[in-house]
């Protein structure tokens, strides 16, 4: 079994259910008292989240190069980033380690592929929604139809992963409210929703909406498996 390099911390509500999922995964595949190698480096989400609003994307990848560093240090085989919106930072990761970044717009975006959809609704922080960096990845070379709520529902959004969903907070309200939104983008035509922010299927599950939903730290997780278990 090669071992999974976990960035988490990002934030660490979301980083719990990729450490259960990947264990999980992992017993279901082999068995017994099996469990998965990780080495799990976690950061202060607030020093990122300070980076990320300034502006200082090099910085944060700066940082978020170090922590992969410290995984191919500590015998990790790959680097898994419990983020959608750092992804923006993935060249930083990559350029510093020799180990493969598993990206997790590509895991989204095969799970899309293999269901045969292709316009589909994207929800995350404002980063993930607005810049190309995630979208472009899934347009360009995926070739799917990517769209994103309006002005203000981006806004909503936004600041409930930030400063509720990161915090542990699970506002019925807000559940609402993304129900709604969601809505919406189905009524646009989305065949599908991205839940493309690690901490909103905390909030939102399937039951809450009516086409394929993709849960990119779920999906993240199972890449990770095969990443770990797999021959090749
Ligand atoms: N975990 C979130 C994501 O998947 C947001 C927190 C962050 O800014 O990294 O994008």
């Amino acid at each position: 079994m090669r071992t999974i390099g976990l960035i988490g911390g990002m934030s660490w509500e979301s980083t719990l259910p990729y450490y259960r999922r990947i264990n999980e995964l992992v017993q279901e595949r082999l068995g017994g008292l099996h469990s998965a190698r990780i080495v799990l480096v976690s950061v202060d989400f607030s020093d990122i989240e300070a980076l990320q609003s300034a502006g200082k994307w090099n910085d944060a990848g700066l940082q978020l190069a170090r922590a992969a560093r410290s995984i191919e240090a500590a015998g990790g085989d790959c680097v898994v980033l419990a983020t959608n919106t750092m992804h923006k930072v993935a060249d930083a990761i990559e350029d510093a380690v020799d180990i493969p970044l598993l990206h997790i717009a590509d895991t989204v975006a095969e799970a899309i592929r293999s269901q045969s959809l292709q316009t589909v609704g994207l929800l995350g922080t404002r980063f993930t929604m607005e810049e190309d960096f995630y979208r472009a990845r899934l347009e360009d070379s995926f070739a799917l139809s990517i769209l994103v709520p309006e002005a203000a529902d981006r806004e909503f959004v936004d600041r409930v992963i930030y400063t509720e969903l990161c915090c542990g907070i699970l506002s019925e309200t807000s559940r609402d409210t993304f129900r709604d939104i969601i809505g919406r983008l189905v009524e646009r035509g989305a065949e599908g929703i991205i839940l493309g922010c690690t901490e909103i299927p905390l909030l939102v599950s399937v039951a809450d909406v009516s086409v394929p939903v993709f849960d990119t730290g779920e999906l993240h997780a199972v890449a990770a498996v095969e990443f770990a278990l797999g021959s090749d």
